[in-house]
Order: C-alpha cells, then sequence, then structure tokens
C-alpha cells in the first residue's frame, strides 16, 4: 500500500475539525506515540490528535481515507506487542479525551462507555453497585485497547475475555461510516456477527467509539489459596485437574520459583521460593468455599504438593494479586540491559503439561540468562520471558530459535501464538502458520473495511 505523508493543508484541515488544544506535531507527543510497552522499535506519528467524540472521529477518518493518511488508535499505549506503534507515520488518533462512563443499567447488568475509560476507574465507579467488569490485564489498559486486542487476565478462567463480556459496538469505519454492531439483548441469533469479528481486529477493522459492556456481580464470598510444588510441571498437572473436576476457579495462576524469588526481592514478601500456584474461588456461602478447597488442596496433594496454604486473608491476597500483576514489568525493571522474549501462547488445558515442560526445556536448551515462566495457567495461557545479555548475539539467537519451537509447538498442540496480547508486530510471522488458508480470508475481510489499508497499517499479516 502506498501512504501518503501529513502536508501543511492535511494538518490545517484536520487542526480545524478538532481544535489547535487538541492537535499536536510537538516532539514530545509524537515521541510519547512511537512506542508502546513492549521492546519494537519506536515510530513516530506525523500528528496525534485527541477527539472528543464520534462525529470527529468520523470526520478524520473520512479526510484520512481520502488522502491515504496512515490512522493508529493509542489507548494507554500498554500493548506488548507493538499493536499501537504507528509504523507508517500518518494520524494517532489517542482516546484519552473519549473517556465517559454514559450510561450504567445496574439493571440489566450492563454499562456504556466511550473507548478511553481506563477498566479499573471503570471497576471503581462501579463498587458501590455490587457489580463489576471482568476481563482484567492488569496495566492501566482502556476499554478501546482491551476491545481492540481481546484482552483478558487473572479472572478470564471464570468470567471469560472481553470479547465474551461486549454485547453492543459503535464503530468508524475507515471511510467515516458510522455503524452499530450488536445489541442490549443478553443473547441474539441475528445475523452475522460482526460485532465478534470486530473484537480482536487491532484498531484495523474499524475504531471503537462506544461500547456496550456486560457486568456481573461481585461475589459474595471468596477463597483464596497458595499451593508450591517440587515441580513446574506437578503444578501444571494439579492446574489440569482442578479444571477438570469443574471446581470453577475464578483464578489459577502459575508461577515458577524465578518469579517467586523476583516478587519476593520487589515486594518485600517471604513466599517460599518453589512452583506455586495462586488460585481462587467465588462461591454464595463459606461453607460452600471451605468444601471446594478442600477438594482443590486433595488435588494438588496427589500431584504432590509440599504445601497447601487455603484461606488467605484479604490483605494478603490483595498483595500477591497487586504482585502478580506487576510481575511482567518486575522482570523489566530488574534488567533493563538484557535482550528478552516474552512468549504468550496458549493450548487446550489437557495438553497444558506437556506445553510447560517443552517450554522450560527449550529455555534451558537455549542457555538462557534466565527464564520465567508464569501465566493464567486456568486458561491453558503460559507466559515466557527468555532474558540474554544484551549483545550475546549466539544465545539472543538461540532463544528466537525456542521462541519458534515454543509456538510451533503450541499451534501442534492445537493452540494460538497469543492468548491475550494479540499480533501486532512481534507474533505477524506466526499468522501463516496458525491459521493456513483462512489468513487469505482475514486479508479478504481487511480489504472489503478498509479498502485503502489506512487503519493501523504493518501489523497481523506478515
Ligand atoms: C504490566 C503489564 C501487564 C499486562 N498484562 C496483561 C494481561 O494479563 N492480559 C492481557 O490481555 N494484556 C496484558 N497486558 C497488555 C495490555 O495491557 C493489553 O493488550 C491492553 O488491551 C492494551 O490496552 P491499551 O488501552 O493500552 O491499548 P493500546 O496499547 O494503546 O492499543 C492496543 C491496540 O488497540 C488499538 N486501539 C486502541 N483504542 C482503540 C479504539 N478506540 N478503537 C480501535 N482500536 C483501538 C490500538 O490501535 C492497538 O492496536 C499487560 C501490559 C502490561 C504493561
Amino acid at each position: 500500500m502506498e501512504f501518503n505523508s501529513l502536508k501543511d493543508e492535511d494538518k490545517r484541515y484536520i487542526e480545524s475539525i478538532v481544535s489547535a488544544e487538541r492537535f499536536s506535531t510537538g516532539e514530545s507527543n509524537l515521541d510519547l506515540h512511537s512506542r508502546d510497552m513492549s521492546g519494537h522499535r519506536a515510530s513516530r506519528p506525523e500528528a496525534v490528535v485527541w477527539p472528543k467524540d464520534r462525529a470527529e472521529v468520523s470526520r478524520i477518518l473520512s479526510y484520512a481515507d481520502q488522502r491515504r493518511i496512515p490512522v493508529t488508535a493509542w489507548g494507554a499505549g500498554t500493548s506488548l506487542v507493538g499493536n499501537p506503534i504507528p509504523l507508517h507515520g500518518g494520524i494517532c488518533l489517542d482516546f484519552t479525551q473519549m473517556a465517559r462512563i454514559l450510561e450504567i443499567r445496574t439493571d440489566d447488568f450492563q454499562v456504556d462507555v466511550e473507548p478511553g475509560v481506563i477498566y479499573k476507574d471503570l471497576n471503581h465507579k462501579l463498587r458501590h453497585t455490587g457489580l463489576f467488569f471482568p476481563p482484567d490485564p492488569g496495566a492501566d489498559a482502556t476499554i478501546g485497547g482491551m476491545i481492540a486486542n481481546n484482552a483478558s487476565g487473572i479472572r478470564t478462567v471464570r468470567y471469560g475475555s472481553t470479547k465474551d463480556n461486549v454485547l453492543r459496538l459503535v464503530m468508524v469505519l475507515a471511510n467515516g461510516e458510522i455503524i452499530e454492531v450488536g445489541n442490549r439483548a443478553s443473547k441474539s441469533s441475528s445475523g452475522f456477527d460482526v460485532l465478534h469479528l470486530f473484537v480482536g481486529s487491532e484498531g484495523m477493522l474499524g475504531i471503537v467509539v462506544e461500547a456496550t459492556l456486560r457486568l456481573v456481580g461481585i461475589p459474595s464470598e471468596f477463597a483464596s489459596s497458595v499451593a508450591t510444588f517440587e515441580t513446574v510441571e506437578d503444578a501444571s498437572k494439579a492446574v489440569f485437574e482442578i479444571i477438570r473436576s469443574g471446581l470453577d476457579p475464578a483464578a489459577l495462576e502459575l508461577l515458577a520459583p524465578e518469579c517467586i524469588s523476583i516478587i519476593n526481592r520487589h515486594k518485600n514478601l517471604e513466599l517460599p521460593v518453589s512452583p506455586t500456584l495462586f488460585m481462587e474461588f467465588h462461591g454464595p456461602s463459606r461453607h460452600h468455599l471451605e468444601e471446594v478447597i478442600g477438594i482443590a488442596e486433595e488435588l494438588c496433594r496427589e500431584h504432590d504438593c509440599q504445601e497447601f496454604r487455603p484461606g488467605l486473608n484479604k490483605e494478603e491476597r490483595d498483595r500477591l494479586l497487586e504482585a502478580r500483576y506487576a510481575l511482567g514489568e518486575m522482570i523489566r525493571q530488574d534488567r533493563s540491559d538484557r535482550f528478552r522474549i516474552a512468549i504468550d501462547v496458549a493450548v487446550p488445558v489437557s495438553a497444558y503439561p506437556e506445553m510447560i515442560a517443552f517450554a522450560g526445556e527449550q529455555a534451558r536448551e537455549a542457555g538462557a540468562a534466565a527464564a520465567y515462566i508464569f501465566g493464567h495457567a486456568g486458561d491453558g495461557n503460559i507466559h515466557l520471558v527468555i532474558e540474554t545479555e544484551r549483545g550475546n548475539r549466539e544465545t539472543g539467537q538461540r532463544i528466537k530459535e525456542a521462541n519458534h519451537s515454543i509456538v510451533h509447538k503450541a499451534l501442534a498442540l492445537k493452540g494460538t501464538a497469543t492468548g491475550e496480547h494479540g499480533v501486532g508486530i512481534g507474533k505477524a510471522k506466526f499468522m501463516e502458520a496458525e491459521h493456513g488458508p483462512s489468513l487469505e480470508w482475514m486479508k479478504k475481510v481487511k480489504q472489503l473495511l478498509d479498502p485503502h489499508g489506512i487503519l493501523n497499517p504493518g501489523k497481523m499479516f506478515p
């Protein structure tokens, strides 16, 4: 695709749509929108625009489409695979100023929001209603960015990922047309499911300007436990048994000993440095939860659990969860001088133990300086961060090969190259292997909705 760069007349026109305070070509704003939280090379937009309503977004897209100017949406820039980096320059649409909670409908368990709302702020606002929006990627992500990446998190094992919690979207298409997809009913058999075509489309098929989200009740009781094991493989087998038993955990997280060490150091905790499962259950009464935890303990003991600590109190639970959320960042900060690759594969849960064993073996064989295995185990999602000293080209190359082997193993197990971070730049190389001929149909869908390819170009397709 050939794109035009922004000429002075384009800048003047776009500025006239949004007003001078919401249009910038300043160096610091361009830099701030040139990189996400991945290690991918920065690439600046030519202008940053902060739209305040759907009409402005529509006018900007209509103009950009006619002029063949790339447009990349920006939520909070917390992506981990380069998704919002404006690879071809053009206009960056920053949604910070479209962040209103439009209507909370407690009786229907729904909320209408603009895309720039940070999901943590939404949950803070909702707390008095007894409801919450369950997908929780941990970072300060926006609803627009979560929808675009189909983000998920610790609670996904019970409440689903973003796609399971979005009912309706208002989208602006590449040509500026505004369409509404989905509805506010809790179910529908009407027409093609275009709503879910947009979820996970990484800002490449249209721009989200409003969303109706499904809310769920804050559980009346919870019980959290920590179990430690001899090996990571034993812990992963216990994960499979817990899921198979139908105990329905609300969180089931795996942490390898290297992750526990780093958490202890950064958060002043004294957790035993062993392969660890953190689990949480939600339910109607203490009695019910005691029974559930009792069964979970039995299942863990069958897999050589060394220690099982039931009944963490709220403070302990919150500290552990906070540490888990911050783990990726702690790893990055711990040795900012290292080259690292972050893997995000997911497999069917029955294949989880095999996948964990394979990933650990590959990291060891690569001779990595450090390898951190963790993940939303209950969803079959594995995060593995493999590191080497910068400049150590040989190990760097072996780490890249390990990444390749691990992703291909996940695909052979009928899993996916990315459980939750999205494709962006980093995972594009795996799309052909994962999707085969259906990748061509994805390209045709892109061509249909965005014939000039202006929306977030350079992503997803190898
Ligand atoms: C410490 C840390 C922990 C994380 N943990 C998790 C985790 O557990 N699970 C998980 O899923 N992710 C996780 N992430 C990744 C990240 O938070 C998610 O991918 C999140 O969805 C990105 O949201 P954002 O608002 O930052 O979007 P951005 O990074 O700004 O953009 C993401 C994508 O969305 C597009 N986009 C943004 N707004 C719109 C819009 N209005 N319309 C259309 N497209 C749009 C962008 O173009 C881009 O393609 C983590 C990140 C960090 C830094």
